[in-house]
């Protein structure tokens, strides 16, 4: 199977079975999220206790690279705190400018996304779920700390 072919697979299967799909109990982030350029629709729900996301669920509809891209991130978060999520958002991010700031390793599924950065097009909707949850972190320490 070529690279590109690969990389189809794992953003497929990840489209069709979603990881940490669904709701959580009072939340301690809730966030809502679109993406107007392709009509993506992003809900992200956080547990956090004493700076680490303890869970992280999604639910959403839109195209299969937004999709994908959230199942992955809450696949890569789950469990970290927040140092390790803003590096991985800035990583993510920099990739979507063709700048490798995370290496294979760390990457692990994301490296699927790697290709979208020559379409600009898809690129808000890779980034969506990061986005997002930069935003809602961002919020979050600014009302209590983090
Ligand atoms: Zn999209």
């Amino acid at each position: 199977m070529s690279l590109e072919g690969l990389y189809q697979e794992i953003i497929l299967d990840h489209y069709k079975t979603p990881r940490n799909r669904g709701k959580l109990e009072k939340p301690d982030i809730e966030i809502f999220e679109s993406n107007p350029l392709c009509g993506d629709e992003l809900c992200l729900h956080a547990h956090v206790n004493g700076g680490t996301l303890k869970d992280i669920r999604f639910e959403g509809k839109g195209c299969s690279i937004s999709l994908a891209s959230a199942s992955m991130m809450t696949e890569t978060l789950k469990g970290r705190d927040r140092a390790h999520a803003q590096k991985y958002i800035n990583g993510i991010k920099a990739m979507m400018h063709g700048e490798e700031k995370l290496t294979d390793e760390e990457l692990g599924d994301l490296e699927a996304l790697k290709g979208v950065a020559d379409f600009p097009a898809r690129v808000k909707c890779a980034l969506l779920a990061w986005t997002t949850l930069e935003k809602a972190l961002n919020e979050r320490s600014a009302r209590e700390g983090m």
